[in-house]
């Protein structure tokens, strides 16, 4: 199981933990170890999953709030609530167009990083798909991935009753949390990769080739859509579009590793998370790592390197090759000034 950010710190033998698991349960310990990365079904020849042991193992300590408190879901909750609330989300919907049956979902990472960004992308997707809507709203996954299905429930029919309120029947994600989350829960939704999109309907002119000259980059692909053929190929010509020298990791597409920040891994086991962080940031030469998925570009730089999110290589002229460190609070602000942007977007009618 080379890769796993856990099995190791908790046994020397898999194959002795699966046994033992045929009369005992995993521990809650265990159990918040996993990063629910899912390399371990995809890397064993005998199909045996134990990210889906550790989920139900989740699911059945969620029942009991006390447990789930010594892992940080205070943080959690804080974190949901917050997200969840007018305060940080908004839907806007237009009403004419082509494409009015679709929305733009950056997700709870992008708006946090840079709500310009969001809204240059957001700029770019109107002038091609005229009628575009755009949700700012968390798709729930840090409270599934703590096992609390129940509260996810709520929180997953909010989404789904927003995007009904707009008529919106085709999402675009950016986060691939949320495409994972959509695609699997609200099966009725058509979910659409951004990066899907743009390879489609093409870059902005002056975006092409305008990393020709740019320091090589390794590319990072993110857990949740290691079996995204599509969109791991679709993310590759956007980087040849943008001309950028990358180099793969040795674990790449579906074989890829977690980032560290997997199932809520910061908080439940910090220590482990940023270790994985620093043996992922650490399996490439390159000081940048190039990925889709803000939340892995953050840990990349956690892990040491320089993590670059492709919407930045793509829509941001002035990017200077590197996030600007950003504190809990100025991210929350980044999320309230980007909900204001969208709620002073006027209707094209
Ligand atoms: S899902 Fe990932 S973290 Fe969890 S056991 Fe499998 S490989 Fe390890
Ligand atoms: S942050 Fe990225 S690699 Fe890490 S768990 Fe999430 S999607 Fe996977």
């Amino acid at each position: 199981m080379k890769g796993c950010p856990m099995l190791y710190s908790f046994t020397i033998s898999p194959k002795k933990l699966l046994t033992k698991f045929t009369t005992e349960i995993p521990s809650s310990q265990m159990a918040f170890s996993c990063a629910n990365c899912g390399l371990c079904a995809h890397a064993c020849p005998r199909d045996i999953d134990f990210g889906a042991i550790f989920t139900a193992s989740k699911k059945n300590y969620a029942e009991d709030k006390k447990v789930l408190k010594k892992y940080g879901y205070g943080g959690v909750i804080f974190h949901q609530k917050s997200s969840f609330s007018k305060l940080f989300s908004t839907t806007k919907k237009f009403t004419t167009g082509e494409y009015t049956h679709m929305a733009f979902m950056p997700g709870c990472a992008l708006s946090s990083y840079s709500p310009n960004l969001v809204h240059t992308v957001f700029n770019y997707l109107q002038s091609k798909c005229s009628g575009i809507g755009i949700i700012q709203q968390c798709c729930g996954t840090p409270t599934r991935v703590m096992g609390d299905m129940a509260q996810f429930k709520i929180y997953h029919s909010q989404l789904e009753a927003d995007l009904d309120k707009m008529g919106a029947t085709t999402v675009v994600t950016a986060c691939e949390n949320c495409f994972m989350s959509i695609k699997t829960y609200a099966p009725h939704i058509k979910i659409v990769s951004l990066y899907s999109l743009l390879a489609q309907i093409g870059l902005p002119e002056s975006a092409k080739d305008r990393h020709k000259n740019t320091l090589k980059m390794a590319l990072h692909d993110p857990c949740p859509t290691r079996y995204e053929k599509e969109i791991h190929k679709d993310v590759r010509t956007l980087l040849a579009q943008i001309g950028l020298p990358f180099e793969e990791f040795k674990q790449n597409r579906e074989k890829t590793l977690c980032c560290g920040s997997g199932g809520m891994l910061e908080l439940t086991n910090s220590a482990l998370a940023h270790e994985q962080m620093r043996t992922r940031a650490n399996q490439t030469e390159c000081e940048s790592i190039v990925s889709y998925c803000q939340s892995c570009a953050e840990s990349m730089s956690h892990g040491g390197k320089n993590g670059v999110h492709l919407l930045d290589l793509i829509f941001n002229p002035t990017f200077e090759m590197k996030q600007k460190e950003q504190g809990t609070l100025k991210k929350w602000y980044n999320r309230f000034t980007s909900r204001q942007m969208i709620s002073a977007l006027k209707d094209n009618t």
